[in-house]
């Protein structure tokens, strides 16, 4: 059978020096690694997403068992401070009192109910109101339903078939979306086994910020696209933002060749700002998906756009998508206790871009002191540095180019220093409103201390 797969040959995806990642490192307490043994009996990988498994840093992360505020506990007892996130729904802080007292009233008036509900009405109304491109929206549980029903509605709306996305940035694991994506999948064992040529072939992969190779794509199979998907602020091949013009550029293309613009938001929703990366960047999606942070760390997601266009899900138009658990009254009620919050609190962004400045601004000067030029790129609440020289890099292919055994060494010595990071250079930091300012000068200073230990 020839649908066994892409996933050959993958070399051009190697991560430099991933070779010299070995499992070396002594890894995470006893306790850790007896439940990381006892999870592998049990769980395929020891996980449930494999970038959990530690690989890029050759050792198990610690196995965690409390998180509260910025900080998590391991199996040892070990206490952390978080940047790890739960790679970004955490934007209030762990186990925050309102989201915890809103789910566990909401659990006490029934968990689900198969039938539309009153506060998922007024939930879209909010969201609606914050991102006024999603004139009608649907609910869902996690990030790649959103992005896979967007581009099924897109592909109906357009009667076209071709997406086209961009290396190094993520969509979650539908098989169109998976191959060549960032994050978690940037490996060479998972590039794209298991799926079939047909839905390759479907799929138009291009380097982020390179309108040209767009606009070159597009003059050849402008007819045929039916979407350009992309993260507008690229959180999933370390910190990217797009350069200027960039956005604006595939609203252009998109607009002469009738193909539409949808935004993944599932990050930058409701952690750049009330309006996301949309009202950052001033440019207008046709569709936008969200997730992440919208369930203060409850399942839900959403997409949503042009009504005309979402006009095409049935049963008003002929696409199906449904979902037994969206839209569910728990994740619900935390979406809201979230939303609280953000619209109550009229400087929260500001209070936390400003801790995430002072991140950023510390560890930058600890690179420097420490004789290395890495750049340290931030937004928001998200901060990142790769282990590679230069400008702050734009594609993926530059992000290839960091230093993976240099990131895992120092990934081990923050940990040993009582920091959580993410175990993957590609991933980002992501400060929530609980991170004291404490917190961010221990982080400093760990981080002084490792590099000084030498890690580059
Ligand atoms: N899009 C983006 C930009 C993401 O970062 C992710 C998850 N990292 C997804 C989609 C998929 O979301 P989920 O893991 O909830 O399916």
């Amino acid at each position: 059978m020839d649908w066994a797969f892409h996933g050959e040959g993958g070399d051009e995806f190697a991560v430099k020096n991933e070779d010299a990642v070995i499992e070396t490192f002594r890894a995470a307490g006893p306790a850790s690694i007896q439940e990381f043994a006892h999870a592998r009996r049990v769980l395929a990988g020891g996980v449930d997403s494999p970038v959990r498994a530690g690989k890029p840093v050759g050792m198990h992360p610690p196995v965690l068992c409390a998180a509260r505020g910025s900080h998590v506990t391991d199996a040892d007892g070990r206490d952390y401070i978080d940047y790890l996130c739960a790679y970004g729904p955490v934007l209030l802080g762990h186990a925050d009192a309102s989201v915890s007292a809103a789910i566990s009233a909401a659990a006490a008036n029934g968990a689900v109910f198969g039938a539309t509900h009153p506060s998922e009405v007024r939930l879209a109304e909010r969201i609606r109101r914050h991102l006024p491109s999603m004139e009608l929206l649907r609910f869902v549980s996690t990030g790649t339903e959103s992005c896979m029903s967007a581009i099924r509605v897109a592909r109906s709306f357009t009667r076209r078939h071709k997406i086209v996305r961009f290396t190094g940035n993520y969509h979650g694991h539908c098989d169109e979306m998976i191959f060549s994506a960032g994050a978690s999948s940037n490996s060479n064992a998972t590039i794209a086994a298991g799926i079939t040529p047909a839905a390759a072939g479907n799929v138009i992969t291009l380097s982020y910020n390179d309108l040209a190779a767009v606009a070159a794509a597009f003059a050849e199979h402008g007819h045929e696209v039916a979407a350009v998907i992309v993260e507008p602020v690229c959180a999933n091949m370390g910190l990217v933002l797009p350069i200027d013009g960039y956005l604006d550029g595939l609203r252009r293309l998109c607009d002469r060749s009738g193909a539409l613009l949808i935004f993944d938001e599932i990050i930058t929703g409701f952690r750049l700002g009330l309006g996301g990366a949309q009202a950052w960047c001033s440019v207008k999606s046709d569709l936008t998906c969200i997730g992440k942070v919208l369930g203060g760390g409850l399942p839900i997601a959403a997409f949503g756009g042009r009504a005309d266009v979402m006009s095409v899900l049935a049963p008003d138009g002929e696409v199906f998508q449904g979902g037994t658990f969206s839209g569910n009254p728990l994740c619900v009620a935390a979406a809201h206790a979230l939303l609280d919050r953000l619209e109550g609190d009229p400087t929260f962004y500001e209070d936390l871009s400003a801790k995430s400045s002072q991140l950023a601004a510390g560890a930058k000067a600890a690179l420097e002191d420490a004789g290395l030029a890495y750049p340290v790129v931030q937004i928001a609440s998200i901060v990142d540095f790769m282990f590679r020289t230069g400008e702050p890099h734009r594609d993926y292919a530059a992000a290839r180019e960091s230093d993976a055994a240099a990131y895992a060494r120092f990934y081990h010595a923050m940990l040993e220093r009582g920091i959580h990071l993410a175990p993957s250079q590609m991933e980002v930091m992501f400060v929530t409103a609980a991170h004291t300012e404490e917190d961010v000068g221990r982080t400093i200073a760990a981080l002084r201390e490792a590099l000084r230990a030498g890690i580059a």
